[in-house]
Order: structure tokens, then C-alpha cells, then sequence
């Protein structure tokens, strides 16, 4: 018999693969792509994936897998392949993609949180003495690793048992862990041939009345079709034996009605996402000549990517419809990526209206199990279930497509495509466009505000290029106005009396308005008249930001968060005041100035509640709010069609950014939000608050001239040498001991500048020289276009690897971000 060993790949911030002997019972079902159980270091299990099988004895003694997972691989040799890519290109390890890539409830590990199955009625009688002891200890301790109940039963090997226990839904693992990968079945329940009409349900209902000794059925029968509308539809048979309701019902009553054939119980796969139907045809989109010329440049570029450059609501959208009915008319899959999942409801409304089921969302939101079956409906072939179009966030990049034709990146500039942490810091986007290129698939990127990088690609010929100039339906751009806040400002408020004005007036005529501030919190922080004592974060170098609503100074790094003080503790001083303002206190002011019109706030202190965003916009929407402030997340592509005043209350805080790209992201952020001005037949208005009413982005968005704002920067960009011109990395060194930090700094830019000379700089402590009670320093590398980056690459981490296993510079971090934003 041959002996073989796999190379796995295990969900942990370490590189490269490790290798197990496979057991001779799987030599015939063990292949590459599988998840297998693998036992990592003394006591830790995982599942891994199988990366490649070969005969070749390793020269040191490994360990056996321990189970197969999967019999049908979950990967195939081309998603492997992008793994490999996001790792190697980005600087980070195979295990931190797995964990990106994989949904959670394919990620299995001892540390994994078990809870009790949320429809476990405990109605079971058939547990075993293990199962009944697992069960009462979730029941006191709902959340409990795998190795906890190890050690609380005293049972080494815990996983059959769970995975048995799992497998039964009668508990879930670190949600639905190790769910096995395919859609659930549960028992249905509807009523019985025979039965059904009214007619035949009031006979049944009262000939069970009549006998005390089948009144119990009666109660199974009108619960029944209570939950089913009267027998509309089959309920599942675990709603029927809730108890939460108060109506509990009797399991041998059931049992006769389903001998007496009254109700018929049926196993069915529950979907655990709705379905929906199309009801219109893209054919029934009319494009206008801008849109018409874009979609035949789009559908014959020769290009493999090509950038739709279209002002806001110029009717990308419509463009993109077309190109996907396109691919779906060929059989092709199409990705379709949005910056945030924040942003999907109004775009899958739309999608689904041409597209129908065919459309798959996939995003964080998501339970663990609505995920994995994302990911079986992009795998598979199947016409009814299978999912052509999938929607969603940067990580949708890693779903298992089987045909993948067209790659559409909307808003393809916005920085949250970019993943800032944890590793992979991998650009979504960039990704997306690696992704293409391995199926030999087109990518379409679209953006009002391109992203430099993008549209220099585009100018030099390496992207293709169309434009679309006007707003659909001869809609004005919005115009944009400027207010000179050396002449108009009031400090009491932070509002010119020229917004105040515009905002009053577009209320009075039940127009809404919105207002950006790229601040959240109440004040920026909150300083002593007498001594200017200001509180700051004990773990980070920065100060506290004064929440009003919760009355706490908070940090916005780590959380950190105390009760506002009510004196000074310098000075003992009584008079306290704020500084700088966020969207809190602009809400506050608004509530004074406007007390009929209805405010809402939109960031991410007002959203934390789950679903609470969808229900601001719906309300926005719905009009069922008057002015809506909130931080960047307001000016994302989102519809409104009553907005006549975005004002934007401080266009300075976005200019005056330490970063090379400040300027064009203020052009950005002010384009995006203009764009929500207007709709529907009507300009709209912008009004723009600064205090340098000359600034070259002001005026550039104020002529809503992009080029202007291009040639501008990419000049800069050559002359400072950064992108596109130049590929930056930035590596972060990381330490709790400040000196540690230095030295480590020191001697890793000594070693890379002899290799790399002048292309280091640094290193350089950042804007924010401590985070989470952890030194930082950076050292940039700069390389030019066309140098052997991916050697740079692997040199540097070789550098950095020997550095971080010197034991006297423990526990030194280093992150590489590579192409940072
Ligand atoms: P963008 O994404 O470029 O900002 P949208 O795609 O949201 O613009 O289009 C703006 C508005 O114009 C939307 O309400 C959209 O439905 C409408 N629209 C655009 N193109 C068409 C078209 N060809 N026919 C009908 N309505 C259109
Ligand atoms: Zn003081
Ligand atoms: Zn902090």
C-alpha cells in the first residue's frame, strides 16, 4: 500500500503549509481542496485545507489527519492558486486568507464557541448520557469552547461526539462550524389531501371538538393554521412544538393527526435566504445615447479591464444591467462589487428586479449558514438553485465560481475596498481584477471620482476608457456653492447663516437636506479654560472624544471610554468646554435651530444596532426624516430622490489630512456627496463651509472638473514619487517597549537600505505614535514601476522574519501593507 502525505493549509498567522501523513483509509478519498482535521501543536485541532498530495516522505516525523471533512473538494486548483496570489502579493500568510476566504462555518478549531441549537426544543428522548451532559452544561453556560467541555465532562476526544450532536441540530458550533456543507432539511408539516377545504377542516375541527379525549388535537390543528395562514403554506414542524409561545402542543396528538392522515409530514431543504422573481426584462431598458455608447464600448473592449468614468446618476447602474444580461444571456457568472454591504439594498432591489433569484448576496451580515449556502449556490451548475450574479463585498472575491464571465467594481475609488486589518490587507478591488484575469473574464470598473491610479491606468492605455458626462434625464449637475467661513460663521452653532438659511427654506417646501461631517461624537475632545488640561486615552497617543448622548469621553482607537469628569484634575477648574465639533453636536444644534424638522444621524455610534442603518435610509427615504448628518457613510451612492441641500459643514478637516491622497479624497468625498443633491427633475444645491474658499479641490469640485483635479495630482504623484508612478509598502513595526521599538526600526532600516538604498524611508513614528498600549514606527518602501517588486517582496519578509524570532525583541509585530490607502 502506498503512504501518502498532504501539505495543508491551517486557518493560523503562520506561513507556508504543513505537512500530514494521510491515513491509508483515505488513500482513495483524500484530494487537494478537501478540509481535513488536522491536530496543530500539543492539544489544538483545526480543520485545514488539503493544498497538495504526494508520496515524498518529509525528513521528520508528522502527525496523521485525522478525519476528512468533505467528500467533494470545496476548492479547486484556480481559487487555490488566487490564495496563493492574495498571500504572495500582499505579504501575509495562506492562513490568514483561508480565514478571510472561508466562511466560518467551514473553519473549524478546539477554540470554537458551541451553543445549543437555537430551534433545539429538547424534545428529544433519545440522547445519550454524553449528549444529555453536553446539553445541561450549555444550558448554564450558553457559550462554551470545545476544549472547555473536553475538560468539563472529561472526555478527550469531544469532536465525534459534537459533530454527531451538530449533525442532529441539536447544537451549533462557533455557528454551524462544521456544518457539513450543504442546505438544511427539516420536517414540514401541511395538511392532508382531503382535508383541505373549509368546508372539510370545519367537519374535522368539530368532530374533534365533540370528544374530550381528541381535544388536544384541536389545539395541534389551530396552532397549524395559525402559523400557516389558514393553510396556505407548510410550517415547519419545529414552530409547531415551540413552547416560547405559550401554546405548547401535544407530540401524540400530532402523531395520531398524522396517522389519521389529517396533517402529512414531509422532509423539505430550507432555504435560508428568501427568494425572488424578476418581474421586468433588462430588455425593457431604454439607454440614451451616452449610456448606449458606453455599453458597445464596454461589451467589445479589447481591454481585459476598462473604467466607466460617469458623473453621479449619469445611470451606471442601467450600464451595468445591460453588460450583466449579457453574460447571464451567455451562461457566464458575474461578480458585481460594492465598497460596503451598507450600500447593497438599493442596488439588489434593482438587480433583482431584472434578475430575480438568479441574484446572490454575500456579505458579513450574513449568519454563518446563510454564507455557506452562498457559497453552494455559486458552485453549482444546478438552473434552480444556482446562483449567476453575486453580489457583494470586497470578500466576495473568494467565492467558489464556477464560470466566472464579468467582473463589475462599483465605485471603484472608495478606500473600503481595502482591508486595513487584519491581514491580508488585500484591495478588493485589485483582487477582483487578479480574479478576472485567472478565468480570462472582463472587468468593468465605475466610478464618478475614479481613483488616480485607475484613471492614469486608463489614460496610458493600459485600462479602456468611457465616459458619460451628463446626468440621466437631463438632470443639471448640482450646483455648488461656497461659504466663506471668515465672514459667516457662527460659533454657536458651526453653521453659516447661508446653510441655515438654504436648510430652513428646503424644509419649508418638504425638501430634504443632508449634512457631512467627517467627524463623529460631540466634540473632538474637551479642554480646561484655565489650565487647557485635555483628557486622553491611557492605551493610545491620542485624546478623548466627547460623546454627549452616552456623557463619556471615548477613544476612538481602542474603545477606552470614562465618565466626563466634572472638574478639572489639574487645576480643579469648573469650566470645562468642547472643541471642534462632530456629528452629535451637529445634530443638537440642528434640533435648536430646526425644533419641527425631524434629524437623524447617521454614523457608526447610530448604527451599531444591527439593521438600525437600513432603517435610517428606509426612513430618509420614506421621507419620514427632514435632515440627515451623519460622517462618510452619507456620502456613498445612494438614491434619494427629495435631497434639494447637501451642505457639507467642514470641507477643512478633509483637505488638511497628512496624506499624500488628501487631496484627492476631499475631491472625492465632496463629489460623492454633491452627487445626493438632486434628483428626480430638480438641480439641487451644495453648500461647501471653509475657511480657504480658494483651495484648489473646493474649486475643482465646485467646476465638477475631475481632470482638473487629475492633472493636478498626478503631477504631484511624479514629483513625490508616489503611486502611480511609484508601489509603496509600508511596513509597521509594533511594540509595547518604546526603546525595543526604536532599535528593532533602526536595525530593520539598516538592513533593507542596503539592499533597497534609497527607496527606504524612515523610519518615522506615525500621526499616532501609540495604539492599544503598542509603540508604533514606520519605514515606507518606494519602488519604482517595472523594479522586481515581487523579489523586493520576498526579500523583505525574509528580513523581517529573522528579525521578529530574535527573542530579546519579543513580542515585536510587524504588518506589511502593501499598496496601502
Ligand atoms: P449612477 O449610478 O451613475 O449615479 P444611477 O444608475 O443611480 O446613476 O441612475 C440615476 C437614476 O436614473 C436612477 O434612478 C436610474 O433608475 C435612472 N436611470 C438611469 N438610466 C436610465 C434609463 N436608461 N432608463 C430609465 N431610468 C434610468
Ligand atoms: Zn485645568
Ligand atoms: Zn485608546
Amino acid at each position: 500500500m502506498k503512504t501518502f502525505f498532504a501539505e495543508v493549509i491551517v486557518p493560523l498567522h503562520l506561513n507556508g503549509t504543513f505537512t500530514y501523513r494521510v491515513p491509508q483509509e483515505y488513500n482513495d478519498t483524500v484530494r487537494v481542496g478537501q478540509r481535513v482535521v488536522v491536530q496543530f501543536g500539543s492539544k489544538r485541532l483545526y480543520s485545514a485545507i488539503v493544498r497538495r498530495i504526494s508520496e515524498e516522505v518529509p525528513a521528520y516525523s508528522v502527525k496523521y489527519i485525522l478525519s476528512l471533512l468533505d467528500e467533494e473538494p470545496i476548492l479547486d486548483e484556480r481559487e487555490l492558486r488566487f490564495w496563493e496570489w492574495i498571500a504572495g502579493y500582499y505579504m501575509s500568510c495562506l492562513g490568514d486568507v483561508m480565514t478571510v476566504a472561508l466562511p466560518n462555518a467551514f473553519r473549524l478549531a478546539s477554540e470554537s464557541a458551541v451553543s445549543i441549537h437555537p430551534d433545539f426544543t429538547g424534545e428529544l428522548s433519545d440522547l445519550t448520557d454524553k449528549e444529555m451532559q453536553v446539553v445541561q452544561l450549555l444550558a448554564d453556560h450558553p457559550v462554551m469552547t470545545v476544549d472547555d467541555i473536553s475538560r468539563a465532562i472529561g472526555l478527550a476526544k469531544m469532536m465525534p461526539l459534537l459533530d454527531t450532536m451538530i449533525e442532529r441540530e441539536i447544537i451549533v458550533m462557533d455557528e454551524e462550524l462544521r456544518e457539513r456543507f450543504k442546505p438544511r432539511c427539516s420536517a414540514f408539516v401541511s395538511i392532508g389531501e382531503g382535508f383541505r377545504t373549509p368546508q372539510q377542516l370545519k367537519e374535522t375541527l368539530d368532530r374533534l371538538e365533540s370528544k374530550a379525549s381528541t381535544r388536544k388535537q384541536v389545539d395541534v390543528l389551530l396552532k397549524y393554521l395559525q402559523l400557516s395562514g389558514n393553510g396556505a403554506e407548510p410550517v415547519a414542524r419545529r414552530l409547531l412544538f415551540r413552547t416560547d409561545d405559550g401554546f405548547p402542543v401535544s407530540d401524540s396528538a400530532y402523531r395520531t393527526l398524522l396517522r389519521n392522515g389529517v396533517l402529512v409530514q414531509e422532509e423539505r431543504t430550507e432555504s435560508r435566504i428568501e427568494s425572488y422573481e424578476s418581474t421586468t426584462s433588462p430588455d425593457t431598458i431604454v439607454l440614451n445615447d451616452e449610456q448606449q455608447a458606453a455599453y458597445d464600448y464596454l461589451s467589445r473592449c479589447d481591454r481585459p479591464v476598462a473604467l466607466l468614468h460617469g458623473v453621479t446618476s449619469s445611470g451606471k447602474t442601467e450600464v451595468y444591467i445591460k453588460l450583466i444580461d449579457q453574460a447571464v444571456q451567455q451562461g457566464q457568472q458575474v461578480l458585481f462589487l460594492l465598497p460596503e454591504i451598507a450600500l447593497t439594498a438599493q442596488i439588489i432591489n434593482r438587480l433583482r428586479k431584472y434578475f430575480g433569484d438568479k441574484v446572490g448576496v454575500y456579505h458579513s451580515r450574513f449568519s454563518v449558514s446563510q454564507r455557506a449556502e452562498v457559497w453552494q449556490r455559486t458552485r453549482t451548475s444546478d438552473p434552480d438553485t444556482g446562483f449567476q450574479i453575486l453580489l457583494g463585498a470586497r470578500s466576495a472575491v473568494f467565492l467558489p465560481f464556477r464560470n466566472l464571465g464579468l467582473v463589475i467594481v462599483d465605485e471603484e475609488h472608495d478606500t473600503s475596498y481595502k482591508q486595513s486589518d487584519p491581514a491580508p490587507r488585500y484591495n478588493g478591488r485589485d483582487a477582483a481584477i487578479y480574479l478576472a484575469r485567472l478565468w480570462n473574464a472582463r472587468t468593468v470598473l465605475g466610478s464618478a471620482t475614479p481613483c488616480i491610479e485607475t484613471y492614469f491606468n486608463a489614460k496610458q492605455g493600459k485600462y479602456g476608457l468611457v465616459e458619460m458626462k451628463k446626468r440621466f434625464g437631463g438632470l443639471g449637475l448640482p450646483e455648488v456653492l461656497c461659504v466663506d467661513m471668515k465672514e459667516d460663521h457662527d460659533d454657536a452653532t458651526h453653521l453659516s447663516k447661508f446653510l441655515a438659511d438654504h436648510i430652513r427654506q428646503a424644509v419649508e417646501n418638504h425638501e430634504q437636506v443632508i449634512l457631512f461631517q467627517n467627524r463623529r461624537g460631540f466634540s473632538l475632545r474637551i479642554e480646561c479654560d484655565n489650565c487647557h488640561w485635555t483628557p486622553r486615552c491611557q492605551h493610545c497617543d491620542v485624546s478623548l472624544v466627547y460623546h454627549k448622548s452616552t456623557n463619556s469621553l471615548r477613544c476612538h482607537y481602542c474603545g477606552y471610554s470614562i465618565p466626563v469628569p466634572d472638574q478639572c484634575p489639574a487645576c480643579h477648574s469648573h469650566h470645562l468646554s468642547t472643541k471642534g465639533i462632530g456629528t452629535e453636536r451637529i445634530e443638537d444644534d440642528l434640533e435648536i435651530l430646526f425644533p419641527k424638522a425631524r434629524v437623524a444621524r447617521l454614523d457608526l455610534d447610530s448604527t451599531l444596532q444591527k439593521n438600525r442603518y437600513i432603517e435610517i435610509i428606509n426612513d430618509f427615504q420614506d421621507r419620514n426624516i427632514d435632515i440627515l448628518v451623519g460622517t462618510q457613510m452619507v456620502t456613498k451612492g445612494l438614491d434619494f430622490d427629495h435631497v434639494s441641500v447637501v451642505g457639507i459643514i467642514s470641507a477643512d478637516n478633509l483637505i488638511h489630512f497628512p496624506d499624500f491622497r488628501a487631496f484627492e479624497r476631499a475631491f472625492q468625498q465632496m463629489t460623492q456627496v454633491s452627487g445626493r443633491a438632486g434628483r428626480h427633475g430638480h438641480q439641487g444645491k451644495v453648500i461647501i463651509q471653509t475657511f480657504n474658499p480658494y483651495h484648489q479641490a473646493i474649486r475643482n469640485v465646485i467646476d465638477h472638473d475631475y481632470n482638473a483635479m487629475y492633472l493636478s495630482q498626478i503631477t504631484e504623484r511624479r514629483v513625490f514619487r508616489y503611486p502611480p508612478y511609484f508601489r509603496l509598502i509600508d511596513i509597521t513595526l509594533k511594540h509595547r517597549d518604546r526603546d525595543l521599538l526604536n532599535e528593532a526600526a533602526d536595525q530593520l532600516a539598516a538592513q533593507l537600505r542596503q539592499l533597497f538604498d534609497k527607496r527606504v524611508v524612515g523610519p518615522e513614528y506615525p500621526s499616532v505614535t501609540r495604539i492599544r498600549g503598542l509603540y508604533l514606527k514606520k519605514i515606507l518602501l518606494r519602488f519604482e514601476q517595472g523594479e522586481a517588486i515581487a523579489d523586493a517582496k520576498r526579500i523583505t519578509a525574509d528580513i523581517v522574519n529573522r528579525l521578529t524570532a530574535d527573542k530579546r525583541l519579543r513580542p515585536l509585530q510587524v504588518h506589511f501593507d502593501v499598496d496601502p490607502q
